[in-house]
């Protein structure tokens, strides 16, 4: 899943719509939660990351990439809410689009990134279960991610909040997000069952 430029707009930020049915990715992500996540959790972040950035024209010229890696640059008193609410946009933008219905064929790697996963971790298995062994020791609110650097090694890293891996030259190749609101309108407290259904709609090509 390539992180294109532009991918994620400029200010005022707006909500991408879903590239898919509400519906899409039932069971496995129930329609309810799909619009809780999106219009509601999803929107708030757009909706704040522009009222942070509103008093800073300088800002606003940037593509988020970089405004959420010009960390030094950001104003002391909006520091906070910018990263939070711009690594909430820059996180579900690719959540959002690196799901697709259980019926496409897109949910196994192929190629070159199929012999990657085999090579760092023995085999497409073995990766799953230490992504999602990974995803169940998230404490509290945030992400496990495939993460592949530019060389094309690959790792698992847990991410707090709405931390990003992007100023450390990461691109996310998938992302789960285990924050509660992704999953506890139909899973409760049972994020095990959320992380193993999630495999059947993640996309990888
Ligand atoms: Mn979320």
């Amino acid at each position: 899943m390539a992180t294109n430029f532009g991918l994620f707009g400029t200010y005022p930020f707006t909500l991408p719509p879903l590239p898919y049915a509400y519906n899409a990715l039932e069971p496995f992500i129930d329609e309810e939660t799909m619009h809780y996540h999106h219009d509601k959790h999803f929107a708030t972040y757009i909706k704040n990351l522009n009222e942070a950035l509103k008093p800073y024209p300088f800002l606003q010229r940037l593509p988020l990439e970089q405004i959420l890696c010009s960390v030094r640059g950001l104003p002391p008193e909006s520091r906070t809410a910018i990263l939070n609410n711009g690594g909430g946009v820059y996180n579900h933008t690719l959540f959002f689009n690196g799901l697709a219905p259980a019926s496409e064929d897109v949910h196994m790697p192929e190629g070159e990134l199929l012999e990657a996963i085999e090579g760092f971790f023995g085999s497409f298995e073995n990766f799953k279960e230490e992504f999602s062994k990974s995803a169940a020791e998230v404490f509290g609110s945030g992400w496990t991610v495939l993460a592949s650097d530019q060389f094309g090694n690959l790792s698992i890293i847990n991410i707090k909040d709405q931390e990003t891996l992007l100023c450390e030259g990461l691109e996310p190749v998938i992302l789960f997000d285990v924050w509660e609101h992704a999953y506890y309108l139909k899973y409760k407290n049972e994020r095990a069952d959320y992380i193993k259904n999630l495999w059947n709609v993640i996309r990888f090509r």
